[in-house]
């Protein structure tokens, strides 16, 4: 089997890579269980080290690395450049923190001493997808491997040259052999590995199906998983809110990544003394972004980064149109090569619809329209999906008093939803479980065992 890299801006062939074969596999276990014993006795001084070493090399290597995420799956580049600072950023984070995270926290009990000490677990299998295919993988890793665990990632199948220059980038900082290794499988190999006993735990971003299959291996061989899935989050404006402000925003967080984004705003809920002159505004700003080539600093449309996920984006359009929405804007492919499709807005969108149930991962933006504040609170929470969510209101206690009752993982009132190192991150309900990045992050990845000496 092969991998192929495809520029989605050319629909051209990069590259093709041959899959691992089983030797090779095993091979890679079992260095990975090599470096597990090493790096758990590693002092964590060195352990962070590596990370501060990786995180020099992405930014001497940003120009090139942000070429070839653009190149792979098609994002702006300017957009590259800034996931690349940001992976930076979250090794620096860690390697700061992380000795005050790891540390021992002592517990008053009639013992002599107790205490809970944060331990590694072992090998980690990382299932990353294609979207922020550097940020999504070291989101993931910096805090798995300061907490002393070597990673094996699977990454997605369309992006086999990031997978491979994040692979080099550790080696070229000095990670020790098997710490940080890609394995060139395919989706349903990677679910069967999950049982092996060299593997300690999976952490997976990507659909809820793929979430679903590995939670379910993960289960089978009682192993921790953290599943980060999709979203369909809710951008809510209210009444008082700066109704301007909030539409250039909801645009940035519809149309960033070309859409392609689990925490991008997806259903916009307009209660009706803002909604016309939000639809109008959030409008301009659609037909506003210019595609074209995103090596390009004037484009700001980008391609989808598969075709087949366009076709199913297109699907999903058409078959909301035909249940009654009103299309605003857009609402098809671009006529032109690569996998372009129009910023499109529906209005109208309502139950029964895939724009309004489903998540819509492409610049494609479905417009809610609530009776009233108390209403849009129930359609923001009327979804499967529970990952992000983001309301407008110029008083900031009335805001987060609505924030405190949406439904999800992530909140945010008067700005788009942004994930941050400092902050923890993650879903409820079919969005996934478990906690990425600041302490609850660094900590999924640890035995949090009770240690007590009488
Ligand atoms: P997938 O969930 O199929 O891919 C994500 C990762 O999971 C890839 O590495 C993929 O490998 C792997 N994978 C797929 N099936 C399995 C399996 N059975 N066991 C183990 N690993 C598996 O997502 P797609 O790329 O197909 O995108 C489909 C939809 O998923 C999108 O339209 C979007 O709705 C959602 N999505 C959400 C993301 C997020 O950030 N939460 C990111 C990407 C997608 P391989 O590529 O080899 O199949």
């Amino acid at each position: 089997m092969m991998f192929t890299s495809i520029n989605p801006t050319t629909e051209a062939c990069i590259e093709r890579v041959a899959a691992f074969d089983s030797a090779r596999i095993e091979q890679a276990l079992a260095a990975a269980r090599g470096a597990s014993v090493l790096w758990a006795e590693t002092p964590l001084a060195e352990r962070t080290r590596l990370l501060v070493s990786v995180a020099e090399r992405l930014r001497t290597q940003k120009e090139t690395l942000a070429t070839l995420i653009t190149t792979e799956m098609g994002k702006l580049r300017t957009e590259a450049l800034a996931e690349i600072d940001k992976c930076a950023w979250v090794c620096d984070y860690y390697a700061e923190h992380a000795e005050g995270m790891l540390a021992d926290e002592l517990i008053d009990t009639d013992a002599a001493r107790s205490l809970v000490a944060y331990q590694p677990f072992g090998v980690w299998l990382a299932i990353m997808p294609w979207n922020f295919p550097f940020w999504q993988v070291f989101r993931c890793a910096a805090p798995a491997l300061a907490a002393g665990n070597p990673v094996l990632l699977k990454h997605a199948s369309n992006v086999p040259g990031c997978a491979l220059a994040i692979e080099r980038l550790f080696r070229e900082a000095g990670a020790p052999d098997g710490l940080f290794q890609t394995l060139l499988i395919a989706g349903n190999q990677a679910e069967a590995l999950v049982s092996d006993a060299r593997i300690r735990g999976v952490s997976l971003t990507g659909s809820e199906a793929a979430g679903r299959r590995v939670a379910a291996a993960a289960g089978a061989s009682i192993k921790p998983s953290i599943l980060e899935l999709g979203g369909s989050d809710a951008f809510v404006v209210l009444a008082d809110a700066d109704v301007e402000q909030a539409a250039t925003v909801a645009a940035k967080a519809r149309f960033l990544n070309g859409g392609q984004s689990c925490i991008a705003a997806k259903r916009f809920i307009l209660v009706p003394e803002i909604a016309d002159t939000f639809v109008a505004a959030f409008k301009a700003a659609a037909e506003a972004l210019i595609p074209g080539d995103p090596m390009q600093p004037e484009t700001t449309l980008p391609p989808l980064a598969r075709s087949d996920l366009r076709d199913q984006l297109h699907a999903q359009v058409q078959a909301s149109l035909a249940k009654g929405a009103r299309l605003v804007s857009g609402g098809a492919p671009l006529e032109r090569l690569g996998w372009f499709y129009a910023a499109t807005v529906l209005d109208q969108c309502a139950p029964g619809m895939p724009a309004y149930h489903e998540e819509l991962f492409g610049p494609v933006a479905a417009i809610i329209r609530a009776r009233d504040e108390t209403d849009a609170l129930r359609l923001a929470n009327d979804s499967d999906f529970g990952l992000g969510g983001s309301v407008w209101s110029q008083d900031r206690a009335r805001g987060e008093a609505f924030a405190r009752r949406m439904q999800c993982g992530c909140a945010f009132v008067n700005d788009m939803v942004k994930s941050d190192p400092r902050l923890p991150f993650g879903g409820i309900k079919h969005s996934g479980y478990g906690r990425e990045l600041g302490l609850l992050g660094i900590r999924g990845f640890c035995n949090a065992k009770t240690l007590c000496v009488q």
